[in-house]
């Protein structure tokens, strides 16, 4: 029989979060236990957008680009129709604003993707890990408060048996309406709009493209639309408006009538209607996200409009956020204050990011701004960005940062200049500033060099940084600039490095012709076209040292100047004693 490991941590909630954070966990190579009430997977599209800085992760948990296009397209176009017809194009445009293409950013445009898709791919990764979602378990309280290890009360549904399990860490994420957040007392702060309501419904149609996101109507009085769900012809259904009753669509032949009626496309008919639901308005923020050893991710911690497509977003950065901090702590690399840093870095860009997706949210229910299929065509595929449906490129969340946290760490600017840089005010997309600590970290195209030492390069397809990039250890750039790799600065940087939780990349200039050295544990790559350098905000011919430690959340964690810097970094990181106890032989 095999082993059973004792959990590290207990995840209450198999959705998106629940998920990722499992996942991580499991390759940082921490045990453990991830329930679900529910007695089978959940169906139903829910989310459907998985944004540019969402996909840019998901190398590291080992799904591919192959695997994303498999399941998802790129749906960035909304079509708004004239009545009564309902097939005369008003409006084409794109409802997300694109990133510019750089090498830096590998995803431009947000994906379309049925959540329940997504969750089963994200079960096979975690499957394939050792880890099963073990359904029809439910949390039904927690024993222990303050900071000893909780013990966590739980109902085995089917055998109708009560299990109770102490455990180092508990992790919410059990959505909005969980248990977890009452456990912990912890208040849900905001409000819930039951006027703002969305009749949603995944349908299939042979009867329109799937091109694009279809909307007729008016948000004035009742809109439908047709959101592709990747391939094939599968549409997530949504209905808004306030002259829609609600109460009295219930069943699909309901949904397809009022669609009829709305959009005047009477060739349009669905079959295979396989879930209904109705959203109603709830825009709520946990006034905290941890209570002892016990934390909230996901929606457990804040929810969102639909509007925006960010609920399921902000909620993966949350479990990825906290999974490598648990895991340096559950290894007993870092001192448990390390944990104190996930509330403080993402407890105010969640905020801000639900001021966002409420403010669109207020343009489609309150019609402050609503379409009006009625107006006259504008040219097809003109940019509309006052349409209400329109989201500029910071909603794609690669501008998310946490430059105010209290863990990152920037050798170049003083302590009194710190998180005072242009656009530090926002915590979202601040494209005219250059990289500071506590920013997303850019990918770049690198030409890896073999080392003699390793004799070959560490995967032939490790072409760019982001390949590069480790979900459990830190990565340590080293940019040498014009300075000799023989110099006596460039070899001590290596003395820094605490080489059990980091690995290093020296990342030459494109002119560099210098004889590689041998350095145990460090690889090369050519900067070919200078993205790298320029990205990471290093001068072109500069002859200082610059090293940009990455975290495991693919966050630059610090640029150290000096032997001293990397070494402050990873005392601010994991205590005085906890780096020494790394450091000594
Ligand atoms: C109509 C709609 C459209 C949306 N569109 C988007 C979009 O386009 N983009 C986007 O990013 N987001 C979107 N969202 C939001 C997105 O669906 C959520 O943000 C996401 O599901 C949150 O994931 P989660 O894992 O935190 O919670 P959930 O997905 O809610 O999962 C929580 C899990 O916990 C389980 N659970 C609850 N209580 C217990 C307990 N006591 N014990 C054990 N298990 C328990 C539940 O059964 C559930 O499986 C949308 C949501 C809706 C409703």
């Amino acid at each position: 029989m095999a082993e059973q490991v004792e959990p590290a941590v207990l995840i209450v909630g198999a959705g998106p979060s629940g998920l990722v954070l499992a996942l991580h966990l499991r390759l940082n190579n921490v045990p453990v236990r991830i329930i679900d009430k529910q007695p089978e997977f959940s169906i139903g599209s829910r989310a459907t957008l998985i944004q540019p800085r969402t996909l840019e992760r998901f190398s590291l948990l080992g799904i591919t680009r192959e695997e994303i296009f498999e399941s998802g397209v790129v749906a960035h176009q909304m079509r708004i129709y004239a009545p009564p017809a309902g097939t005369t194009a008003v409006k084409t445009f794109s409802f997300q604003e694109p990133l510019e293409p750089r090498p830096s950013v590998p995803f431009t445009q947000p994906v379309t993707m049925s959540q329940d898709i997504f969750e089963s791919i994200l079960r096979s990764k975690l499957a394939a890990l050792g880890t099963k979602v073990e359904l029809g378990v439910e949390l039904k309280s927690i024993l222990n408060i303050g900071d000893e290890p909780p013990i966590a009360e739980l109902h085995h549904i089917t055998q109708n048996r009560t299990e109770m399990l102490k455990v180092p860490y508990l992790v919410g994420a059990d959505g909005a309406k969980g248990v977890c957040r009452q456990l912990f007392s912890i208040p849900f702060l905001g409000e819930t709009r039951e006027a703002d309501k969305m009749k949603i419904a995944d349908v299939e149609t042979d009867g329109i493209t799937n091109e694009f996101w279809h909307m007729w109507g008016s948000f004035a009085t009742a809109a439908v639309g047709l959101k592709p769900l990747g391939h094939g012809n599968k549409f997530q259904y949504q209905l808004v408006g306030p002259k829609v009753n609600h109460e009295a669509l219930q069943t699909a032949e309901d949904l397809q009538k009022e669609f009829w009626e709305i959009s005047g496309r009477k060739d349009i008919t669905f079959k295979n209607v396989t879930w209904i639901t109705t959203w109603r308005g709830n825009m709520r923020l946990a006034q905290s996200l941890q209570s002892g050893r016990r934390f909230l991710i996901g929606d457990a911690g804040h929810c969102h409009s639909p509007a925006g497509g960010q609920g399921m977003n902000t909620s993966i950065l949350d479990a990825i956020n906290l999974s490598w901090k648990l895991a340096l702590v559950h290894n007993h690399h870092a001192s448990p204050s390390l944990l104190d840093s996930y509330e403080a870095e993402r407890l105010p860009v969640i905020a801000e990011m639900l001021d966002l997706t409420t403010a669109l949210h207020e343009k489609v229910w309150e019609n402050k701004n609503g379409i009006d299929s009625k107006a006259p065509p504008i040219e097809p595929t003109k940019e509309d960005n006052t349409d209400p449906m329109y989201r500029p490129k910071h909603f794609s969340q690669i501008g998310v940062n946490y430059r105010k946290s209290p863990i990152v760490f920037d050798e170049r600017i003083s302590s009194s200049e710190e998180g005072e840089g242009e656009g530090s005010g926002s915590s979202f997309y601040h494209s005219s500033t250059t990289l500071q600590a506590g920013d997303r970290a850019p990918d770049a195209q690198l030409t890896f060099t073999p080392s003699p030492e390793i004799g070959s390069v560490k995967s032939p397809h490790a072409d760019t940084l982001f390949s590069f990039f480790h979900p459990s250890i830190h990565t340590i750039l080293i940019f040498p600039g014009t300075s000799s790799l023989k110099s006596e600065k460039f070899v001590d940087f290596f003395s820094a490095i605490p080489w059990a939780i980091a690995q290093a990349l020296v990342v030459l200039p494109k002119e560099s012709e210098e004889e590689i050295p041998i350095i145990s544990g460090c690889q090369f790559g050519k900067d070919l076209q200078g993205s790298a350098y320029a990205d990471y905000g290093i001068g072109n011919g500069v002859s200082e040292l610059t090293a940009v430690v990455v975290r495991p959340d693919g966050i630059v964690g610090g640029f150290a100047k000096s032997v001293g810097g990397v070494k402050t970094y990873f005392e601010k990181l994991l205590g005085v004693d906890g780096y020494r106890m790394l450091m000594s032989p």
